[in-house]
């Protein structure tokens, strides 16, 4: 059974009780938090975010090598200053390996699939707090964004919802 008619459920009731039609663009406490995509994840609840306070930018991974072009528009368009990177707790990137997704993708969906899977980089990596190291350094080091933001690294911990920094 697909889910969507439950979402669309769910968002009659939500849209009923809406009363934040007239929030501005740019994100009231300026910030930008870049995470993963992972289901046991919630940003605003977990970093008390409300409509309208920040960007909050997902992947896989929650990886600034994706991620950039969002920051870049974050800060120069809508006034974001500061940014968040949080990498988390028993994250999917720790379990595979490029050749084993490649495998994967040509096994299931075919010869053309294993071919495009080739060329692409799916950025797992091994070590989270050194996930979390390597994007606050290449945030910060690069010349689309601006010099003087706040770049802030973390792992999230998924059994206890508890952040812990990054030095
Ligand atoms: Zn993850």
């Amino acid at each position: 059974m697909p889910v969507l008619p439950e979402l669309l459920a769910a968002n009659q009731t939500y849209a009923a009780g809406f009363a934040k039609g007239d929030l501005p663009m740019p994100p009231a406490r300026k910030v930008a938090v870049l995470t993963c995509m992972d289901a046991r994840i919630d940003p605003a609840k977990a970093l008390g975010l409300e409509e309208g306070d920040a960007h909050v930018i997902r992947n896989a991974g929650g990886l600034a090598a994706e991620a950039i072009r969002s920051l870049a528009i974050s800060q120069e368009l809508l006034g974001t200053r500061e940014i968040v990177v949080v990498h988390h707790t028993d994250c999917g990137m720790l379990t595979f390996t490029d050749e084993v997704i490649r495998g994967r993708l040509a096994a299931s969906l075919g010869e053309e699939a294993g071919a495009a899977a080739a060329g692409m980089a799916f950025l797992p990596f091994a070590d989270v707090e050194e996930s979390v190291r390597r994007d606050v350094a290449a945030i910060a080091a690069s010349p689309l964004i601006r010099p003087d933001t706040a770049v802030a690294g973390f792992v999230y911990d998924v059994k206890t919802g508890r952040l812990t920094p990054v030095e």
